[in-house]
């Protein structure tokens, strides 16, 4: 539902609201109208991205939706770099609106306060009159990338617009390339090659993204057959999986059988979950993952490094592969600490039995340093971008260990 009041002549703030609970957003709107601003109520989170322009000055959030996590759409609007200003409600104690607060200062996004439910007219009063007062030339919205809607991406997906290119992952010790990370794309019609970032979190936040990760993988297990090594063994096939697909019980049983029909065995089969994903999942997703690698299918924690999770917690993932973030390979040359976290990752995650993969090695040096510390796998633009299959192919026909 979306409910707008517009068509000043003069260019007024801009509220807009989410919240499940329209006679929130309609109460909320009418005072902000009182106060001068415009407003758009909505109850879901598909009209509410549709509704974020840049004429949009200022957000009010509810964190509890019974359809939609809050603190998702915060991570989106992170990933967006959205530059609105955000009021944050909630019917949850305190120090979860603190958190939530917190959260969204790192996502780098700036928080005008936060509400209790149910809050007092003049407590939102109070609020949107500081903000006016602040802002007395509205701040334009400027929002990354374009919002895509749910249909958008069904449509997409029958229409078969997504495709993958696919990273090389090579052996340190010997150069011999072991595997390959597949990588979506969507083949915009208009906008034309859309990389993940924008479209996968979309893809979470509307529902969709289990339907894109069956998508991606029956493609990357079609594909994958093609690529063998000098020996003739199928390579590893990498898949990026969301944490947000790892609710259900079924999976690892579903994906197996998949894999097979594809001729592909479970332990030719990587998934890479993301370190922050994990921590927020952790709970529902220990049965999922334990269940997936007693199938003998291999699991990657990706991004590691960049999820602030302890050992702790990760020790009982049952993973099988640690990648280093390549904002720390990036770092390594110049900084002690990129390199102190590089070295202790691979030597914890050694001593807990697990390979560890650097993502993002773009130089020798970094190549090199790695070698020496006893990084068993790299992948990176120093040895290839990520390309479609048939290119793949043909740079390994050329590629050489010899000059690794
Ligand atoms: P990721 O899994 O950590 O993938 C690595 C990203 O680093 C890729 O970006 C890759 O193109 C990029 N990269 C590789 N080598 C280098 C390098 O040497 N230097 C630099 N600067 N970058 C490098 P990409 O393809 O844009 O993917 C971004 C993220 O989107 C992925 O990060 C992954 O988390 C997600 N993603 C990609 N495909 C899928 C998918 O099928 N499903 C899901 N759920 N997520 C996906
Ligand atoms: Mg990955
Ligand atoms: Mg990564």
């Amino acid at each position: 539902m979306t409910l707008t009041k517009t068509d000043e002549p003069k260019k007024s703030p801009h509220l807009l609201i989410i919240d499940d609970e329209k006679e929130v957003g309609e109460f909320a709107g009418i005072v902000a109208q009182s106060l001068g601003f415009e407003f758009t109520a909505t109850t879901n989170a598909e009209d509410f991205l549709k509704a974020l322009d840049d004429n949009i000055t200022l957000i009010m959030m509810d964190l509890m939706m019974p359809d939609m996590d809050g603190i998702e759409l915060l991570r989106l609007l992170g990933q967006q770099k959205c530059r609105t200003t955000l009021i944050l409600m909630s019917g949850y104690d305190k120090r979860v609106l603190e958190t939530a607060e917190e959260l969204a200062q790192t996502l780098g996004l700036s928080v005008a306060g936060h509400l209790q439910k149910p809050f007092r007219l003049a407590e939102l009063q109070k609020l949107l009159k500081g903000y006016a007062l602040l802002n007395l030339v509205p701040q334009v919205a400027r929002q990354a990338s374009k919002a895509v809607t749910k249909d958008e991406l069904l449509r997409a997906m029958v229409r078969e617009e997504f495709i993958l290119h696919y990273q090389p992952q090579l052996n340190i010790a010997n150069g011999q390339v072991m595997g390959v990370e597949a990588l979506v794309r969507w083949q915009h019609p208009e906008r034309g090659l859309v990389y993940p970032d924008d479209f996968i979190p979309q893809a979470e936040v509307l529902g969709v993204i289990d339907e894109l990760g069956w998508y991606v993988a029956r493609l990357a297990l079609s594909e994958i057959r093609q690529f063998v090594n000098k020996e003739g063994a199928l390579l590893k096939l990498s898949l990026n999986v969301s944490p947000q697909s790892l609710h259900d019980l079924r999976l690892p049983d579903t994906f197996v059988a998949l894999a097979r029909q594809y001729g592909v065995a479970p332990e030719n089969v990587v998934l890479e979950i993301t370190e922050s994903g994990l921590i927020k999942e952790l709970a529902s997703a220990l049965d999922i993952l334990t269940r997936l690698r007693m199938k003998r299918v291999h699991l990657s924690i990706d991004d590691f490094g960049t999820g602030y999770a302890m050992m702790q917690q990760l020790r009982h993932v049952p993973a099988t592969e640690l990648k280093i973030d390549k904002s720390f390979v990036h770092d390594m040359h110049q900084l002690n600490s990129a390199r102190v976290v590089v070295r202790k990752t691979i030597e914890i995650g050694h001593e807990l039995g697990m390979k560890i993969v650097a993502e993002g090695v773009e130089t020798k040096e970094q190549l090199e340093f790695l070698r020496i510390n006893g990084c068993d796998i790299a992948q990176g633009y120093y040895f290839s971008r990520p390309i479609p299959a048939a290119a793949l192919l043909d740079w390994m026909q050329h590629y050489a260990p010899l000059n690794f």
